[in-house]
């Protein structure tokens, strides 16, 4: 009773456990709370309805499924009944409703317009352009499909190919509760990673001993998923993981 806000993470970034958006949602509108939900691993990655959940508010970025690349814009969405009653607290002169009349007082736009704060970096949004050019072409549902098959391809040949490494899964398995990444626990799986990367394969590590792989539908092919496995597989096998030049910490994990 005494929430105001629940936030939280769709899809949560180590485990890639996914949340029901509409029943959390109506849980928390139950409990007079509203709810902002983080879509930094769903954008792009799973279906998202933000009306049909009948959320507040979403935030999320373009750099991770939506292939922005680093340093490109976050996002933010705003249901429709709240969107002109909220007061942006960052008036910078693009949220300003008369935008050019330089007046020196500030009145909001109407509509999600109020929640733009300064010039807007136009080299980054022609980054996210292309993206979602390429995301025009296809729909959520069939990269949903595909994303899917996979993430259990993924789980399948990870749990045959290195059954004998210990590797822990910690992503749920039923596809309702997925979202597009897959995560291990291994004892040495900073190390793992590092080893995975010099031999091209991307993941990345979080603490604690977490390996996680990020499956982009929109580019990620069957083949990619199948020599991934088997290069871990080979650096398991081998111990190659086991080198001071893979236990170096890096800033970036
Ligand atoms: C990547 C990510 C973000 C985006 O953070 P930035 O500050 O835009 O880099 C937000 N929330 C979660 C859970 C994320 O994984």
């Amino acid at each position: 009773a005494d929430v105001a806000v629940v936030m939280l993470t769709h899809v949560n970034y180590k485990t890639g456990y996914m949340y029901d958006m509409a029943a959390l949602t109506a849980l928390s509108h139950e409990c007079g709370a509203l709810s902002i939900w983080d879509l930094a691993h769903s954008a792009g990655a799973v279906p998202v309805d933000l009306h049909q959940a009948g959320a507040d508010y979403a935030i999320g970025c373009t750099y991770k499924y939506l292939n922005g690349g680093p340093g490109s814009q976050a996002f933010v969405w705003v249901n429709p009944a709240l969107v002109d009653v909220v007061r942006q607290p960052l008036s910078g002169w693009f949220g300003h409703t008369r935008q050019f009349a330089m007046e020196s007082t500030y009145a909001p736009s109407a509509g999600i317009a109020r929640y733009l704060c300064g010039t807007q970096p136009i080299t980054s949004l022609a980054m996210v352009e292309c993206g979602l050019e390429i995301f025009a072409q296809t729909d959520m549902v069939r990269l949903r499909t595909k994303s899917l098959a996979l993430t259990d391809l993924f789980i399948a040949l990870v749990e045959s190919r290195c059954a004998a490494h210990g590797l822990e899964l910690i992503t749920p398995r039923e596809h309702t509760r997925r979202g597009s990444h897959v995560s291990f626990e291994h004892p040495e799986g900073y190390a793992v990673i590092q080893a995975l990367i010099a031999r091209d394969v991307i993941g990345d590590y979080r603490e604690p001993r977490i390996m996680r792989f990020g499956f982009t539908p929109l580019y990620t092919s069957f083949t990619e998923v199948w020599d991934a496995v088997e290069i871990l597989g080979e650096i398991l096998d081998n111990a190659t993981w086991d080198q001071a030049q893979f236990k170096v910490r890096n800033s970036v994990t």
